[in-house]
């Protein structure tokens, strides 16, 4: 079993056993990713990048990931295929001889 499997099926395990299944529509689910990435911006608020709490980081960020899981097990999507692809399609908005070193939006390359 891959990593990535193995993560899905721990979470989904989580949320069955406590009978949380019939909460996570994808709209709800798509909510909770944002509420979480918003914990996890929180944690930088009024503080420079490098005085964040790295283990409240990863607590938010594994909200995220979690709840990512969860819309992708919900939709039927794979993980990875997905992830490969919008990395194969901003490799191409994102040409190396024109993004290498540039912060600029694909659009202002
Ligand atoms: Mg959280």
């Amino acid at each position: 079993m891959s990593d990535l499997e193995e993560l899905k099926q721990a979470i989904n395990l989580f949320a069955k056993e406590r009978d949380w299944e019939q909460f996570h529509n994808a709209k709800d689910l798509a909510l909770a990713i944002s509420i979480e990435a918003s914990e996890l911006n929180q944690l930088f608020l009024w503080k420079s990048a490098e005085d964040v709490n790295i283990q409240k980081l990863k607590e938010e960020l594994a909200d995220v990931i979690n709840y990512s899981l969860l819309l992708a097990s919900k939709l039927e999507l794979d993980v990875k295929e997905i992830v490969l692809e919008k990395i194969k399609k901003n490799a191409e908005k994102y040409p190396i001889d024109k993004a290498k070193g540039s912060a600029k939006k694909y659009n202002e390359l």
